[in-house]
């Protein structure tokens, strides 16, 4: 094993990173699924403990159904913060932007609960103007919610065309390459940006130089996430959030720490905050 190899050995088995300037950097998870398959095998109790061991201060869940956050928040309040997911089951990532009784139950959730966000849901192109993804941008405007969107830059900017002041939250930044995420942050002044599931950000532990550029360009528009869409996903939580701080730490630390959790504290713990 090369030195190298065995450091990163080390690391994996220590579970935990420090950041080049000291102490553990705290991440504020933007991208959090506890989905009904997940519930017997990770029980509320353990997903917790699993969360805060990988150094989480926040997380942002969604779930399907729904009841998986419910049960995640009524464990953590401190650590939870609740976004509505408009799908009663997994199966429903693509068929939802056709089935309108979604809006019956997204209404029916939201007179029960409190929420942050609506999302995160499934929506590329001009499926973003059917008539229940625009029902479901109304109903963030009227209920002041953010939109969790896993969309690409097409779908974004017709949401934004339905509501010019709607606040939308990039999953993944749309799978979409810096240029355009670029672009995209000049335009919309409300886009804030998800970076889960984006290996290309440091695909061999060092943060690439475009990716680099527009961090310190939009320090205050980028989140990090693990995206738990799977059982197995729940594995990985430790280590994501270790590769996370690697690269993180190759950032100015003010940079750093607004990407881990700073952006994610001041934009999406609103009527939350008081709980921790
Ligand atoms: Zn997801």
């Amino acid at each position: 094993m090369s030195p190298s190899l065995h450091t990163i050995a080390i690391v994996l088995i220590l579970g935990t990173t420090t950041c080049a300037h000291g102490a553990e950097l705290p991440i504020f998870d933007a991208h959090i699924h506890y989905n009904q398959d997940v519930w017997e095998v990770v029980p509320p109790k353990e997903a917790i403990a699993l969360l805060r061991k990988a150094g989480m201060v926040r997380a942002l869940v969604s779930s399907s159904s729904d009841d998986g956050t419910q049960k995640l928040y009524a464990e953590a309040p401190d650590l939870i913060i609740p976004e509505l997911r408009p799908y009663r089951t997994s199966g429903e990532i693509s068929s939802w932007v056709h089935d309108e009784s979604i809006i019956v139950h997204v209404k029916d959730r939201l007179k029960k609960y409190k929420y942050v966000a609506l999302g995160e849901f499934h929506v590329s192109g001009a499926k973003a103007d059917l008539l229940v993804v625009r029902l479901i941008v109304q109903l963030a405007k009227q209920h002041g919610l953010m939109l969790h969107a896993h969309s690409d830059a097409d779908a974004v900017e017709r949401m934004f065309r339905q509501d010019p002041e709607a606040r939308i939250l990039w999953a993944h930044a749309g799978y979409e390459q810096p240029p355009r995420v670029r672009e995209m942050l000049h335009r919309y002044k409300n886009l804030w940006v998800e970076l889960s599931s984006r290996p290309d950000i440091a695909p061999k532990g060092h943060v690439e130089a475009e990716w680099r550029e527009l961090f310190l360009e939009f320090p205050d528009r980028f989140m990090v996430g693990t995206d738990t869409f799977t059982t197995e996903r729940w594995n990985v939580v430790g280590s994501n959030a270790s590769s996370v701080r690697k690269w993180l730490a190759e950032l100015p630390v003010e940079v750093a720490e607004h990407i881990a959790y700073k952006n994610g504290e001041s934009l999406l713990t609103a009527g939350f905050s008081t709980r921790r």
